[in-house]
């Protein structure tokens, strides 16, 4: 696995305009990470160092090379460690010497340490002579420690060092960390070659896919690489409605936890005469109330801040899906005991 697992045509343009104005030693790449941030980023590293001269990474210098397997000396990509695992990247040098971090649970987090190793790394002499890439992805994953220790080398680099934070807010970063970078915003592709691009992979007819991953194309191969289904997700307001979890106790607890505040979210739009963004209007329920969706939009959002607390996550979601249930019954459903004692005294039995 790779930082740029696919090429993706779109990021042709953004890079070439990248490589033609960035004239600063620190940028901010902001956009949208399933867009392909964080290839774009790894794409204008691999460019910076490449040996051939030419306007793109070549693929076949020895530069290139050593960027593909990983190992190049002047190339570190910080990345949290749970991003490492997801990518398939090793932990390499990040055990810091603790001996017990392979015990320690993956951090979300970019830790001080690994930035303070990154800025000494930043200080030795760069092994093949075109200066050092540095880049941090997801660079809102600093805690303040660690964007702190970043501060003094954006001010004052090693000689030849450029560094690149990818993020998809960079109003999450310390102000005096976006003072001391320039900026460019990666803009999202058109649909049409989004969509050309899926069927290339072999994903056709992507329409339920692409809108569940919100247009993001990258998002979306992974999806599907992860067994993301159509009809499982048509499937799925019905099933939350009957108070049935099975289906979601297949995936990974915040994938099931993602897809019931898509759900949420788009109930709460309807009920409010808005337009659905992630299903098909039909296929959610006909008459729905904001007020009974409030109460599990909020325990939704609780479970996914405090989804790292060691849960029976089984349980945990069947509970979510089983308030859905209530929250998504419709608004007429009154029982039968009320009906009838609602009903006028001469239509009683
Ligand atoms: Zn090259």
């Amino acid at each position: 696995m790779t930082l740029e697992p696919l090429a993706m045509p779109w990021l042709d343009a953004p890079l070439a305009q990248l490589l033609a104005q960035q004239r600063g030693h620190a940028l901010i790449l902001q956009g949208r990470f399933g867009d392909g941030l964080l290839a774009l980023g790894w794409r204008l590293a691999r460019a910076w160092l490449c040996e051939s001269g030419g306007p793109r990474p070549c693929g076949q210098c020895g530069s290139c090379h050593l960027a593909d397997q990983q190992t190049h000396p002047d190339l570190r990509p910080v990345l949290p460690e749970t991003w490492q695992l997801a990518l398939g990247l090793t932990a390499g040098e990040e055990g810091d010497g603790e001996g017990k971090a392979s015990k320690r649970k993956p951090s979300k987090d970019i830790r001080v340490e690994q930035v303070r190793q990154a800025i000494d790394w930043s200080h030795t002499t760069s092994g093949r002579g075109r200066g050092k890439v540095l880049l941090l992805s997801p660079a809102d994953a600093m805690n303040e420690v660690s964007a702190n220790a970043l501060l003094k080398t954006l001010e004052e680099p090693a000689t030849g060092l450029r560094l690149l934070l990818c993020t998809e807010d960079a109003g999450q970063l310390l102000p005096t960390i976006r003072s001391r970078c320039q900026s460019w915003r990666l803009p999202s592709p058109e649909d049409a070659p989004v969509r050309a691009w899926l069927s290339q992979q072999g994903l056709n007819d992507a329409d339920d896919l692409l809108r569940a991953c919100q247009g993001q194309a990258l998002s979306a191969w992974q999806a599907a690489q992860q067994g993301w289904r159509a009809d499982a997700w048509r499937a799925l307001p019905r099933l939350v409605a009957q108070g049935d979890a099975q289906s979601l106790s297949a995936l990974a607890p915040p994938d099931a936890l993602r897809q019931l505040q898509q759900l949420c979210h788009d109930a709460m739009a309807v009920a409010v005469g808005g337009e659905p963004r992630y299903f098909d209007r039909q296929a959610l329920p006909a008459r729905l109330r904001l007020e009974a969706l409030v109460p599990w939009s909020r325990a939704l959002a609780q479970a996914v801040r405090q989804q790292d607390h060691p849960w029976n996550a089984g349980l945990l979601i069947e509970s979510l899906v089983l308030q859905g249930q209530a929250a998504l019954a419709p608004a007429a459903a009154v029982s039968p005991r009320r009906a009838a004692a609602q009903r006028p005294a001469t239509l009683r039995p």
